[in-house]
């Protein structure tokens, strides 16, 4: 059987990753990963869906088993992504989605010669810090670390990832990855 695809989607807290993702994948079969963290569940998170909600010692241990294909310190907390999860769907010949921040995607080009990185640019710094504000889960220091490190993020988008979609308009971004995933 042909093998899936790996296809990693990163951009800045704030770019509108989630959304554009959910549109994207509606009538497409492809699987979005599900990585282990260390944070706290959101309420109206679920366990196995939205992450697999470790303690650090479970995390610790992936770690030390090499369960991760990558993982990162993230705000604060750990995210990894778990080769078995991304080894599964691609050997029953799904694509897959990883959605992670920009230092795991660095990460994944660099060891997996095949993944596909697409990055989900925000039309401009102050319409980032609007939609980052417009967020109540976020507090203000959240917000900040998030905007301090975002230029980092977009010059890295622009310099390593093949495909740049810019999230100004939700319809039209939605679009372009759904043509992207579903080629
Ligand atoms: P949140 O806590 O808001 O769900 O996610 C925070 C950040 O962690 C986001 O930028 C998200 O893309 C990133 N992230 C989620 N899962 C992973 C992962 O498995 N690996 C890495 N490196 N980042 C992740």
């Amino acid at each position: 059987m042909k093998k899936g695809r790996i296809f990693v989607i990163a951009g800045p807290s704030g770019a509108g990753k989630d959304t554009l993702i959910k549109r994207a994948i509606e009538d497409l079969n492809v699987r979005l990963s599900v990585s282990a963290t260390t944070r706290k569940p959101r309420p109206g998170e679920v366990d196995g869906r939205d992450y697999r909600f470790l303690s650090d010692r479970k995390f610790d241990r992936l770690v030390a088993s090499e369960a991760f294909l990558e993982w990162k310190d993230v705000y604060g907390n750990r995210y990894g992504t778990l080769k078995s999860d991304v080894e599964d769907a691609i050997s029953a010949g799904l694509d897959v989605i990883l959605e992670i921040d920009v230092k795991g995607a660095l990460d994944i080009k660099s060891r997996v010669e095949e993944a596909i990185l697409v990055f989900i640019m925000p039309p401009s710094m102050e319409e980032l810090e609007a939609r980052l504000r417009g967020r109540e889960a976020d507090q203000e220091s959240e917000i900040k670390t998030r905007t301090e490190i975002a230029p980092w993020e977009m010059e890295m988008g622009e310099k390593e990832f093949e495909i740049v979609i810019v999230n100004d308009d939700i319809d039209k971004a939605a679009g372009e990855l759904a043509m992207i995933l579903g080629r």
